[in-house]
């Protein structure tokens, strides 16, 4: 990237450790600054804009200019900027908000832990699996079973659940009691001749045979996005949420839904429980809970779940768990805006709409020789690059032709991230239809310049 050296990127350089960055190759490239933002567009320190067809990190629903939260958060730091959730004590912004939460999720799920983060929120998720079998006098039943190229987060448990190697390699990860079964991705893992139902039944069938060789009495929990976004974005296969949905049910295995990316509108409906028919009994929200204007995640259970936990909670004095920061009033302030903003604004019927013309503008490649299949739901997709598109050949080595794009997708003021080979496209749900001309356009020519790029042998 042809950066401008300047004092600010030198500064970058020496003192920054960049999170999912090559610390080798940031010290020769420096980074791409980014200084304001606009709707859908951001600029870096040169004035150039990019669209930014990731919403940040699968995040900023309302775009990066929304006064609205700007002032709520104003209005809350004037108030009271700063109070804790521990030891009785509450904030009107986390009452309402998880008043709200509740409200709008699906109808089991009755009480909100809040969090900072997603990966926070999914490590809460196994302590409280663990903590309520231990009150319900189980306490041999703690595996958790999560998903090949899922994406839970990164701390110790998270990043166990999560299925991608780059999280666990050299991180000695996972921990004890975590099991992964196969990624649902038809493209990659159906078998010649199978139907997508098929390969949705043999998937729940590995479900099912893993929990009977694990022993059912040992297994706490199921976790799984709705639909898998970091791991490559994969929609599930036809009927795959309702097949594993009926194994947890058969064996008492709680349902975990990682909303993280699916909450909040992003498939066209509020929840992907909603569009997938989930039944979950925890979810986890996060990243368009506030468009990530401030940090915030929540864990909503059940009933049940919390029944277990308090009574638990009372037999040993409190439940010992929570952040600094949880139910932070300016974060809790923030998102009952943004959510206000998405209801307002119909921003979850404009995702429906856009994606719908986003589907279509992404499938209009899929003759083209580089690409291997085209994928997504509502306002989230993906094009996975081939090298060879009738053998479906990944490249040699894998990530050459999609770090290429996304680098060209700078030069062509476009901001989309490359997961190896596939190319992921999930921007902010306020995006219009000439946003998202502009934003295939910009990418048409990015995907240009790879095949002229691979054309040459490099
Ligand atoms: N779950 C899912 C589904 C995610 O996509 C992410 C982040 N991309 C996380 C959890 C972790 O969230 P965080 O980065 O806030 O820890």
């Amino acid at each position: 990237m042809s950066q401008i050296p300047n004092s600010l990127h030198g500064q970058d350089i020496a003192n920054i450790l960049h999170p999912y960055t090559n610390a080798v190759r940031h010290q020769e490239v420096g980074p791409i600054v980014i200084e304001r933002g606009e709707g859908i567009r951001v600029y870096d320190d040169t004035g150039k804009d990019y669209i930014e067809a990731m919403a940040g990190l699968w995040s900023v629903a309302v775009g990066f200019s929304e006064p609205r939260l700007v002032e709520a958060a104003t209005r809350q730091l004037n108030a009271l900027p700063y109070y804790h959730t521990f030891t009785h004590k509450s904030n009107e912004p986390s009452i309402r908000l998880a008043e709200r939460l509740v409200a709008m999720s699906p109808a089991r799920l009755s009480k909100v832990f809040f969090t900072n983060s997603g990966s926070e929120a999914n490590d809460t998720v196994v302590k409280l699996l663990w903590y309520y079998n231990n009150a319900m006098g189980r306490p041999e039943r703690k595996k958790i079973i999560s998903r090949r190229r899922a994406y839970h987060g990164i701390t110790v448990a998270s990043g166990s659940l999560t299925g991608l190697p780059v999280n666990q390699q050299d991180f000695d990860l996972p921990i004890a009691g975590v099991r992964h079964l196969t990624c649902p991705h038809f493209y990659r893992e159906g078998r010649e001749g199978e139907t997508e139902e098929a390969f949705a039944k043999r998937l729940a069938d590995e479900f099912e045979a893993l929990v009977l060789a694990e022993g059912p009495e040992t297994i706490a929990g199921f976790i799984g996005e709705p639909l898998m976004a970091a791991g490559g974005v994969v929609p599930p296969p036809a009927t795959y949420w309702q097949k594993m949905q009926a194994v947890c049910r058969k064996y008492g295995i709680m349902l975990v839904a990682d909303e993280v990316i699916t909450g909040f509108g992003r498939l066209g409906r509020t929840f992907g429980s909603d569009y997938y028919g989930i039944d979950p009994d925890i979810m986890v929200v996060s990243k368009q809970l506030t468009s990530s204007y401030q940090p915030l995640a929540a864990v909503l259970i059940s009933d049940e779940l919390f029944e277990g936990v308090a009574a638990n909670s009372a037999r040993i004095g409190m439940f010992g768990h929570g952040f600094t920061t949880s139910g932070h009033p300016v974060a809790t302030a923030v998102a009952l805006a943004n959510l206000d903003i998405i209801e307002e604004r119909g921003l979850v019927a404009n995702a429906a709409a856009m994606g719908e013309i986003l589907q279509k503008g992404l499938a209009s490649y899929a003759d083209h020789p580089l690409v291997g299949e085209v994928r997504g739901a509502g306002l989230i997709g993906a094009i996975e690059l081939v090298s060879d598109k009738a053998g479906k050949t990944p490249f040699d080595p894998v990530g050459k032709a999609g770090r290429y794009l996304f680098e060209r997708g700078h030069e062509h003021g476009l901001i989309i991230r490359a997961i190896g080979d596939t190319i992921a496209f999930c921007p902010p749900l306020i995006i219009t239809q000439s946003d998202v001309a502009d934003m295939l356009a910009r990418f048409g020519r990015a995907l240009d310049d790879t095949a002229t790029y691979l054309r040459a042998g490099a």
